[in-house]
């Protein structure tokens, strides 16, 4: 169990002052000109040897992403893009640590721009995070007038501004290049890559976008070390990480573990246990919507909260947004609303996910009231196999994916539920 003396996110619960005094007590910006006095190679490869890897879904090696950036401009300025877009279903980490821990990110953002040769930071944040805005920028307007963001920023001789921006309220803006586009007024539909952010991002311009996590965690790796950070879950699933859990959990919550948590513990200590107990537990998505489901038998006993583990059963973290069904959940619908949500959000520019989206929410509507032939399941499955990897961006995959974890471990119930059906009516299907 994670020690509270090793607790990055220390009001994740706004139970203490979030403003910039109550943050420097809790040791927020301290020595902050001093950390930037490593300099940009050794601040990089300090976060390379953390292990941290992107708290925002794909888990790429954070050091590693900022090291793509030029080492000296061409005549462009380079950017670092903070992804507080945070749409995907289940997912409410870092909206956490903007209302009630704001300065963690804002310390980062300085810390991590000047690694990356950036003199300008865009925090992008989602078009319903209101409340999130307004104390994020109020600690970027406390920050500015104690002369630790602007010219000279925390008297570390870099100059250095923070822009907080506002989305619309479209969950496509949470991929990197759709955000960019936004970013620079447009329509948020992704972009082709290659080119990758960091040779052509934000402008045009070298950019690295990075979780509001990922970048939150960096001033407190600074502090305690790499080994220190490292320390924390298995290899290659370094550090601690914030889970938000919901769903069929006595207590959902956001909190604060260890990487590499076995699910029951995680539960059981943080969330008061399943709801109706372990028994009563059916499936679990541990990663935020866009990751197959796994079945209670996975699930119960030595699951691991981690990277790699959840990727060997065919499932993955994400963003470790751990969605929790009990028995009483109709398992199929959950799946159909999911179906809802990704045809709705599909940017439609490219065709396997503008038609595959809409042709797989249609076969859900059916499967769901069991009206559907047993081999349409098969090629329910088919679909989804070709919108996966066949399109611009990640948004197939995610519309895809929830769909084959169903199938993988439910079968039985969309077999049973076509049956239940066909034997009061009219229509036979062929088997
Ligand atoms: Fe747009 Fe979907 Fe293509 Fe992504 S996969 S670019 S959301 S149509």
């Amino acid at each position: 169990m994670l020690q509270d003396k090793d607790r990055i996110f220390t009001n994740i619960y706004g139970m203490h002052d979030r403003s910039l005094a109550g943050a420097k007590v809790r040791g927020h910006w301290d020595g902050t000109k001093d950390l930037i006095g490593l300099g940009r190679d050794k601040i990089v490869e300090i976060m390379k040897a953390s292990g941290l890897r992107g708290r925002g879904g794909a888990g790429f090696p954070t050091g590693l992403k900022w090291s793509f950036m030029p080492k000296e401009s061409d005549g462009r300025p380079s950017y670092l893009v903070v992804n507080a877009d945070e749409s995907e279903p289940g997912t409410c980490k870092d909206r956490e640590i903007m209302r009630n821990d704001p300065h963690t990110l804002i310390e980062g953002c300085l810390i991590a721009s000047f690694a990356m040769g950036a003199h300008a930071c865009y925090i992008y944040i989602r078009g319903e995070y209101i409340r999130e805005r307004e104390a994020l920028q109020a600690a970027i307007d406390e920050a500015y007038e104690a002369g630790l963001l602007g010219k000279n920023a925390a008297k570390s001789g870099w100059d250095f501004d923070l822009y907080l921006h506002h989305g619309a309220g479209a969950y496509i803006c949470g991929e990197e290049t759709a955000l960019l586009e936004s970013l620079e007024g447009r329509k948020g539909m992704p972009r082709m890559k290659p080119p990758f952010p960091a040779g052509a991002g934000l402008y045009g311009c070298p950019t690295t976008v990075n979780n509001v996590e990922s970048i939150a965690v960096v001033p407190t790796i600074l502090r305690r070390g790499a080994e220190w950070f490292a320390g924390f879950g298995r290899p290659n699933n370094a550090g601690t990480k914030l889970f938000a859990i919901s769903g069929h959990v006595n207590n959902p919550c956001v909190v604060e573990e260890a990487m590499s948590i076995p699910f029951d513990e995680l539960i059981d200590r943080h969330c008061g246990g399943i709801r109706g107990g372990w028994d009563n537990l059916k499936a679990v998505i541990p990663g935020g919507s866009s990751v197959p489901m796994l079945p209670a038998e996975v699930m119960r006993d030595g699951a691991i909260m981690d990277f790699d583990w959840l990727r060997e059963q065919r499932s993955g973290l994400g963003t470790a947004a751990v969605i929790v069904m009990d028995q009483s959940t109709d398992i199929i619908k959950a799946i159909w609303r999911l179906s809802k949500f990704y045809k709705h959000e599909s940017c439609g520019q490219c065709t396997p996910c503008r038609e595959g989206t809409g042709w797989m929410m249609r076969v859900m509507d059916r499967l769901v009231k069991g009206e559907a032939r047993v081999e349409e399941i098969d090629m329910l499955l088919d679909v989804t196999k070709q919108v996966e990897g066949h399109t611009i961006c990640a948004l197939g995959d995610a519309a895809a994916w929830p769909i084959q974890g169903l199938v993988r471990h439910f079968r039985h119930e969309i077999e049973d539920r076509i049956r239940v059906k066909r034997d009061g009516a009219v229509e036979i299907a062929a088997e």
